[in-house]
């Protein structure tokens, strides 16, 4: 019988164990173990059969059991240790207090579509989702005032099994909110605080707000499942990434809208202060600039600023990360579509349908104008913007570089911060606990005293320690592969070959990812019987270990996950390779700790970042990887391998082939060798020694601490002081636009007529001193209003300046008719090829790039 309603009786905790509910409320147990101890002495049964998942455990366990913990004087005392500890923790000053500087923003708000946390929250797709958890996590410990927005979906993303035939099935399980751990946000007089927002012409669109608190920062994620709500609307936040163009729009539309104002909400209701920058965690949020801009120039509350002006308020205090270098990544809507949704009764009444249109407009050379592009829009409506990787940074550059077509790439206004991962989520316990038996504090936070100890730590411990860690991730997968065989129709009688599948003393490799088709999955299937070799080998054997999700709506990658399935159900081979259906945080947790490799081959430059293999570094896995993303930037030639990448070799099969064969090639000559070269002692030193050079060297750059600081020290505390000074009585901000729309009136008058240049005789050396005159043609531009740069440095053989560097002229002399002489010197400090010229670029205190209103004039 099916019930037509459902809710859940949330238990009621005796006074003594009050501070479990505590606990559970605050998603800082799902990175620190001792909390995570507390919950499983409740029950270790139950905290196992709930997938170690505090409110279910709670949810379940018998009031009888609770009854006799109460009485436990013991554990009543360990509970109220771990309660001690969260409260010092949330109420404590860390780096952000002592560290960051009179100018830090109050507060930063932090959109993401989606938020890989725990696996008991699951509502994140794959890397983006656990970049943004990891983001939040290292905020929280490094006490930075951010708050998320996001959505709450119904189903989270699919959970993928296998038919019989190894083809990709997918289920929706609905997530019930009320066993998760969230709370509803309400106000002041009890009701449920609510956000709406007018969308399809007139019609309402309601959604509740649930707070998830990530250590000391709150997530407000925004559910359209109200009764309120007619049913079409209800489903907006039914599932990630699924559904029409049109559906995604309109969860666009709340995430970014609806976003803004459930931030309102949550500063009027709790006292918060309001977030003085907004960070746009890839194109999908970026709606949140268009609400800002009606806040400023419409809202009746607000300043009523013209568009120009709030938008340059708006712009001053956003930062836009972009996330993927696959054009077919990036979210582009019809422009029929958003002018639909706009144009009339608008989601953002007041604010001109023909602006916002302009925001998203691939208005440039090779532009499709029939779009709507929100990646366009994303750049145009933050000041500040980045990539993920150096490398990434670079691609991004050139693939937008059409939105600043003067410039050369090098100055398009992207810059880069390279992702990193959140060390106490996705370090093995065992791996810290060595660590701290040989110095390092026992606080997981403090990475540097964790570093200094990676020397002193016996090579017997460390290989002890990866076996374990590699045993332990055996068992695991066991258990998966007997789960999956049994729901692809297998009878138990079959599976006894499950028992010994998978070895703990064999070189383990990790391949696990989404699997869209960069990111290569069949790539180790080139040469199907090398790899069987491999598997086989009888002295140096490789095991392997794969998982990933394709997208629903992927039936390429289906089709990869088939090929894949069915090499590793061969029975000669399926106890060395496995491919473990539904990879998630509760899979990932005890997979890169177990792997000795992580193996990553995407299709150079496709992988903006990458961050799996990073979490396998910090458990002491070595990288074998293509020199792509963070690996391009930080292999050093000692801390893993890079597989030779045949970039320019224009026939995809051909190049596939060579780089598989590189792959085996260093997969048999390097990396097993070493591994199984084991000395009287029983440890491969040769391998510790890598081992101890990645940690050294990667540990303390791929941490997420150290990512955020960046982002604090390089983008938000920059757009904070930029925003302060626009909007501390808007004067700033209307004084700017009107100097924009001055600049760019007067641009097309501004040019440099003539340059000469003294000093340099026929033979110039190091030292010499080069002079030079410049004389330009500003119109009815002020010599205020520009930079007049002497660009110098070496040139290429066909005259172009590589790496040039400038120097600002000063006006000398003015004549008439808006002419003027600029005047510089340049020591000259390279012996070589060395060229110069002259240009002339808008020059303005809050500007945050030369490159930003587009304008550049150079001599002709
Ligand atoms: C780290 C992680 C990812 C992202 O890995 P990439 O290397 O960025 O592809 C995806 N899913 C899970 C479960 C993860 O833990």
């Amino acid at each position: 019988m099916r019930a037509i309603r459902r809710f859940t009786v949330r238990p009621v905790l005796p006074e003594a164990l009050a501070s479990l509910g505590v606990l559970a409320g605050n998603l800082r147990w799902s990175w620190h173990p001792p909390t995570q101890d507390v919950f499983e002495a409740v029950d270790p049964a139950l905290w196992e059969s709930t997938g170690r998942d505090p409110v279910r455990l709670l949810g379940a366990v018998e009031a009888r059991r609770l009854e006799e913990l109460a009485g436990d004087g013991a554990f009543v005392e360990r509970l109220e240790a771990a309660r001690r500890d969260l409260d010092t923790y949330l109420a404590g000053d860390h780096w952000y207090q002592r560290r960051s500087g009179a100018d830090a923003p109050r507060s930063v708000a932090y959109f993401s579509p989606e938020y890989g946390i725990t696996a008991v929250l699951p509502q994140y797709s794959g890397g983006l989702g656990i970049l943004a958890g990891d983001h939040l996590k290292a905020a929280s410990d490094l006490g930075v005032p951010l708050v998320g927005v996001g959505l709450l979906y119904r189903h989270g993303y699919f959970k993928q099994s296998l038919s019989q035939e190894g083809w990709q099935q997918e289920t929706y399980p609905v997530l019930d909110p009320d066993e998760l751990p969230l709370s509803l946000l309400h106000e002041a007089d009890g009701s449920r605080a609510m956000v709406r927002i007018t969308i399809d012409n007139d019609a309402e669109l309601a959604a509740r707000i649930w707070v998830a608190q990530v250590g000391r920062v709150p997530l407000l994620l925004l559910d359209t499942d109200v009764e309120e709500n007619p049913d079409h609307f209800r489903a907006v936040t039914d599932r990630l990434y699924g559904g029409t163009t049109e559906h995604r729009l309109r969860q666009e539309l709340l995430l970014g809208v609806g976003g803004v104002r459930a931030l309102r909400a949550y500063s009027r209701i709790t006292g918060a202060p309001d977030p003085e920058v907004f960070h746009t965690n890839e194109g999908h949020a970026g709606f949140l600039g268009l609400e800002r801009i009606r806040e400023l120039s419409v809202a009746e509350k607000g300043p009523k600023l013209d568009f120009d002006t709030a938008l340059e308020v708006s712009r001053a205090s956003t930062v836009f990360t972009t996330h993927t270098p696959v054009p077919a990544g990036i979210d582009r809507f019809p422009r029929e579509l958003v002018e639909q949704y706009f144009g009339g009764a608008s989601p953002v009444p007041g604010v001109p349908v023909d602006r916002i249109l302009a925001l998203g407009a691939e208005d440039y050379d090779g532009g499709d104008r029939g779009v709507f592009n929100m990646a366009v829009m994303g750049f145009r409506l933050a000041q500040r913007a980045n990539g993920v990787s150096q490398l990434h940074g670079h691609v991004s550059r050139e693939m937008f570089n059409g939105l600043w077509p003067a410039f050369d790439e090098a100055e398009v206004p992207i810059g880069s911060i390279t992702n990193g991962v959140h060390a106490p989520t996705w370090v093995g316990r065992e791996v810290f606990e060595l660590a701290s038996g040989h110095g390092a504090d026992a606080d997981h936070t403090d990475a540097d005293a964790f570093w200094g100890v990676v020397d002193k730590v016996p090579g017997q411990e460390v290989w002890a320690t990866k076996r374990k860690l590699r045993e332990r991730l055996v068992v695991d997968a066991r258990k998966r592969l007997a789960r999956s065989w049994a729901k692809r129709g297998s009878a138990p009688a079959e599976l006894s070959w499950i028992d010994s599948a998978l070895d703990p003393d064999v070189l383990t490799i990790g391949f696990a990812r989404r699997v869209p088709s960069y990111k290569r999955l069949t790539l180790m299937l080139s040469d199907p019987e090398r790899l069987k070799r491999m598997l086989l080998h009888p002295e140096r054997p490789i095991q392997l270990i794969i998982a990933g999700k394709a997208h629903p709506a992927d039936e390429g990658g289906k089709r990869l996950i088939q090929e894949m399935v069915r090499f590793a159900d061969d029975p000669e081979v399926r106890h060395r390779i496995a491919f473990l259906p539904n990879y998630d945080i509760a899979m990932a947790l005890p997979l890169y700790p177990g792997c000795d490799v992580w193996l990553n081959n995407p299709l150079r430059p496709y992988e903006a970042c990458g961050t799996s293999g990073m979490k396998a570094a910090l458990n002491g896995g070595l990288n074998l990887s293509i020199l792509d993303g963070w690996w391009d930037e930080w292999y050093d030639g000692s801390n893993g391998w890079a597989i030779p990448s045949a970039d320019g070799v224009e026939d995809p099969d051909r190049r596939d082939d060579l780089e598989a064969t590189a792959l085996y090639d260093l997969i048999e000559n390097e990396v097993a060798p070493r591994f199984y070269d084991v000395g009287p002692d029983g440890v491969p030193a040769r391998w510790l020694e890598m081992v101890r050079h990645t940690l050294k060297s990667l540990g303390p750059k791929v941490l997420a601490t150290r990512m955020v600081r960046d982002y604090v020290r390089q983008l938000y505390t920059p757009a904070a002081v930029t925003g302060r000074s626009l909007n501390s009585d808007y004067t700033g901000a209307a004084d700017l636009a009107a100097w924009k729309k001055r600049v760019r009136g007067g641009w097309p008058e501004v040019r440099v007529e003539h340059v000469e240049s003294s000093g340099v005789g026929d033979a110039p050396e190091i030292g010499t001193v080069l002079s030079v005159r410049a004389f330009v043609s500003l119109g009815a531009l002020s010599p205020e209003d520009v930079d007049v740069q002497l660009v110098h440095g070496v040139i290429d053989s066909e005259d172009q300046l590589v790496n040039a560097a400038t120097e600002s002229l000063a006006v000398s002399e003015t004549y008439q008719g808006g002419r003027h002489r600029f005047d510089g010197t340049v020591s000259l400090a390279r012996s070589g090829a060395f060229g110069y010229t002259v240009r002339v670029i808008p020059k303005n205190a809050l500007l945050a790039s030369p490159a930003e209103l587009g304008v550049i004039a150079l001599p002709s």
